[in-house]
């Protein structure tokens, strides 16, 4: 359909893809009606500092917001919360709420997001075990979250260790488990996992790694996580962090093709022309890494996403994909990420682990293909630039921190 005669826009998803979304589309100019359908009661906000600055206290609910809710109305923009989408009629391009009320579509953004997964143990519905994926987690958390009580967190992921960092600065005793033989296993190497590691112990943290959670015990709460080996680990709180599924229920209701996330191509469209999926429930082609498909859980995926569909949208161009971007904030340590370092066969390491200002930048042959960056911005930023333009860099001048990285990022463009 062209952008012209689209005229009904509905976003399934209030989350950041589906909240940016709506913004792009006005700021693009689009005129037409814009729905947002969110199954939680806030209007789009912000994840990320939900394990962070949200869960230390340090920032209210109006920041977590994207933007005040006052901007929807303002804008035109109808923000339906609370209420969940059931079912897509593709043939008359219409969706039904639950309860029965059908709205018709020319666009539709499925924005729905992932879903924490649930620990799959018994005991895992006491009083005291949590997720954390949501504000409505977090505040379901905090009671408990006070100094002196013992936490135990399940899943040494970004969400356990930024947990497990905002623990020990409110004065609880923590223990980490984790399933894997070390901490961060799903998303950087062994070297940079290794740092965490000895930065969560320095600061009191315990680990129980390649440790399996058999039972969670409690009477009318949580009391203790027993382990497989007979062990038990006394709790106050659990708050589990063992990753997220993509919320592709309503798309493989609707017969879209869905593989591990919503299947999109480079327009962030779906098997059916007239749907779109953007964020984290999408698969989408990895245009720095040969077009594979795969999903991204990531801010910068959810606002790259929803740039895309407005511009189809609007009938403008595509903007031109960023490589992808992450970060983590743990004590005073701001790791960043760029690039993807799945399939990299060497690193090179600059700066000192021991000063906490350190890079690893993966290769895979001779190609740069991510970087992790410990306080250390002007090495993020020069390599996110060379892994978006396909350039690569001299490991032997990365590894000399003599070098200004603009420098040998300069003339690695160059080439
Ligand atoms: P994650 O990165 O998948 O990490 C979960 C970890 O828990 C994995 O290491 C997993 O090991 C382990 N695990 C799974 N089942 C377990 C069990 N039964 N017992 C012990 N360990 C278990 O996911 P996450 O930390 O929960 O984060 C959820 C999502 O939020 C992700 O998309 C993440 O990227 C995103 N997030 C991002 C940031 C950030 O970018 N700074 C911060 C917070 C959250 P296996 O892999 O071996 O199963």
């Amino acid at each position: 359909m062209s952008g012209s005669t689209i005229q009904r826009v509905l976003i399934v998803g209030a989350g950041q893809a589906g909240g940016e979304t709506a913004q792009r589309l006005r700021a693009g100019g689009f005129t037409g009606e814009i729905t947002i359908f969110g199954e939680e009661p806030l209007p789009p906000y912000q994840r990320p500092p939900l394990s962070k600055k949200y869960l230390a206290g340090e920032w209210g609910e109006d920041r977590l917001l994207l933007r005040p809710a006052s901007v929807y109305a303002d804008e035109g923009v109808t923000l339906v919360l609370n209420r969940r989408v059931v079912w897509i009629d593709r043939t008359a391009k219409r969706i039904r709420l639950e309860g029965g009320q059908e709205l018709p579509y020319d666009a539709l953004v499925l924005a729905t997001g992932a879903k924490a997964r649930a620990l799959p143990v018994v005991g895992a519905d006491l009083p005291g075990v949590h997720l954390l994926r949501t504000a409505a987690h977090v505040e379901a958390i905090r009671p408990r979250f006070v100094a002196g009580a013992k936490a135990v967190i399940i899943g040494a992921g970004y969400i356990g260790l930024e947990t497990a960092a905002v623990a020990r600065q409110l004065g609880l005793e923590v223990t980490v488990i984790e399933a894997a033989i070390r901490p961060l296993a799903r998303v950087t190497s062994p070297e940079m996992a290794g740092f965490f590691l000895d930065q969560h112990t320095a600061q009191g943290v315990r680990f129980a790694l390649s440790a399996q959670v058999a039972v969670i015990k409690g009477q009318s709460q949580v009391s203790a996580v027993g382990m497989a080996d007979g062990s038990e680990i006394p709790a106050d709180i659990v708050i589990a962090g063992i990753g997220v599924a993509p919320e592709t229920a309503l798309a493989e209701l609707a017969g879209l093709n869905v593989n591990n996330g919503v299947v999109v191509d480079r327009a962030m469209r779906t098997s059916d022309p007239d749907i779109y999926a953007i964020g984290d429930c999408c698969s989408r082609p990895l245009v720095h890494y040969g077009d594979r498909h795969g999903r991204l859980e990531s801010v910068h995926n959810a606002i790259e996403g929803a740039k895309i569909v407005a511009a189809g949208i609007l009938g403008q161009q595509p903007p031109k994909e960023e490589a992808p971007w992450f970060w983590s904030d743990q004590y005073d340590l701001k790791l960043q990420i760029a690039g993807l370092f799945g399939g990299y066969d060497h690193l090179v390491q600059r700066g000192d682990m021991a000063a906490r200002k350190v890079a690893l930048f993966y290769f895979a042959r001779d190609r740069l293909i991510a970087v992790d960056a410990v306080n250390s911005p002007a090495e993020y930023l020069g390599a996110k630039m060379l892994i978006q333009e396909g350039k690569s860099a001299s490991p032997a001048d990365l590894a000399d921190p003599s070098i200004p990285m603009k420098d040998i990022a300069a003339k690695a463009r160059a080439h």
